[in-house]
């Protein structure tokens, strides 16, 4: 497997890091800490204008993957607030997938211009790996659906224009074959978003639908056909839409820090850095693979499980080593004097956890693996 980058290819990343530093400033950084809103309009804009969201909209975008991968890994590697544009991109990429013409022609262009976020309505208070169960119903009453239901962990609702929402049409079918997805406007009257913030800094939204009316052009995909939409999106992501190096920006924070402070010169601390800039280094090249696999017209999925059970371990025990290592420095926050790379080493030990939970479990992931690569009995 050859990963090196065509001119085209390089053209395009540096045009993304050029812009990466003239938008994400230290005061953009900044208020993704302070608000938990891993997001930036400004970010998001600029490289829209730019033309660079659109050539990587996942099945769409001629840039499609291996400019996807290089426009996630870049901001991800900047510590740029991202989420927003990922999640987005990953929906326009269903919409023109299994979207009607009149879904393409009214959505995607809110998308590709950067302006219109979108949240991702699936995961419910009691039903997270095990999606089939979801209980949001969605009932059918003369031209209109009637949705009614609940949804946890609505990332993003607070400032998105769309939702794609996960709902059941029809209990008498087995879990999978009874769900219908939905797109909808989110200024749609019944919905309440009620926000989460979290010990990972990142604030998320649990979301109620209470009666909300829609026509059939919010169905997306076949009714009764949900899952399969929902599969879609999955196959889309195939982990090259950022949270496979989330250990690159820690490193470098902390390295810097390490050499100001003179920690540097301790031999634990030297092959703590070599085993993260290793990881680091691993957690590139699985995430190079997943692209080229994709690029090469394979199913790059089960290596999205792997690259990213690889990735956020990695991270994990990174964060934690660099906070042991930081003393009591690593425990302050951002803001408070004294605080161990500014406050990103304790910063990264409350999100790196998180990254084991989100966009499916690490466990999730493993069964995935042992099921599909390594052909292990299903777990259940
Ligand atoms: C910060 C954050 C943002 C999120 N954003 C979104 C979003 O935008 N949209 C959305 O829809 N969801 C979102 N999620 C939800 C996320 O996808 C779920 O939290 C995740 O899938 C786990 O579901 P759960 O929380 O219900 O836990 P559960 O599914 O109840 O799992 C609890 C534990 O049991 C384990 N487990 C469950 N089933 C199995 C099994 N079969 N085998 C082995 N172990 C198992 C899990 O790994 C986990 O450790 C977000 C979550 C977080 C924390």
């Amino acid at each position: 497997m050859d990963f090196s980058l065509t001119a085209e290819n390089l053209a395009y990343r540096d045009r993304v890091r050029a812009i990466v530093a003239e938008t994400v400033t230290p005061d953009v950084v900044d208020r993704m800490h302070t608000t938990g809103t891993f997001n930036s309009p400004e970010l998001n804009l600029a490289l829209a204008r730019a033309g660079l969201v659109e050539r990587a909209v996942p099945g769409l975008g001629k840039g499609d993957p291996i400019e996807l991968y290089i426009l996630f890994n870049e901001l991800e590697k900047a510590g740029a607030p991202f989420d927003g544009l990922a999640i987005a991109l990953m929906i326009a990429g269903v919409v023109q997938a299994v979207g009607t013409d009149e879904q393409k022609q009214r959505i995607l262009p809110t998308i590709t211009s950067g302006e219109a976020l979108v949240c991702m309505g699936y995961s419910e208070p009691d039903n997270g790996s095990d999606l089939a169960n979801i209980k949001t119903r969605a009932v059918r009453d003369g031209d209109e659906w009637v949705i009614n239901g609940a949804k946890m962990w609505t990332t993003m609702a607070h400032e998105a224009s769309w939702v794609i929402l996960l709902t059941r049409t029809d209990p008498e079918l087995p879990p999978r074959r009874g769900l219908t997805m939905f797109i909808l406007p989110m200024d749609t009257p019944g919905i309440t978003v009620d926000p989460v913030h979290t010990m990972a800094t990142e604030r998320t939204n649990a979301t109620y639908y209470d009666d909300v009316r829609v026509g059939d052009e919010a169905v997306l995909g076949a009714v009764n056909g949900g899952w399969a939409t929902m599969m879609v999106a999955l196959s889309f992501e195939r982990g090259v839409m950022g949270g496979t190096n989330p250990g690159v920006a820690l490193l470098r924070h902390f390295a810097d820090w390490a050499a100001e402070s003179g920690l540097v010169e301790s031999p634990t601390c030297r092959e703590r850095l070599a085993r993260m800039a290793i990881d680091n280094h691993v957690a590139t090249l699985l995430t190079q693979r997943s692209a080229w696999i994709a690029a090469s017209g394979g199913q790059a999925g089960l290596e999205g499980s792997i690259t990213k059970v690889f990735a956020v371990e990695a991270y994990q025990k990174a964060a934690r080593w660099c906070q042991e290592m930081a003393g009591p420095a690593g425990l302050l926050q951002f803001h408070q004097p004294g605080a161990a790379a500014g406050g990103f080493v304790d910063y990264d030990a409350r999100h790196s956890p998180v990254t084991t939970i989100y966009g499916g479990t690490t466990e999730i992931n493993r069964n995935n693996i042992a099921e599909r690569h390594l052909g292990l009995p299903k777990a259940r």
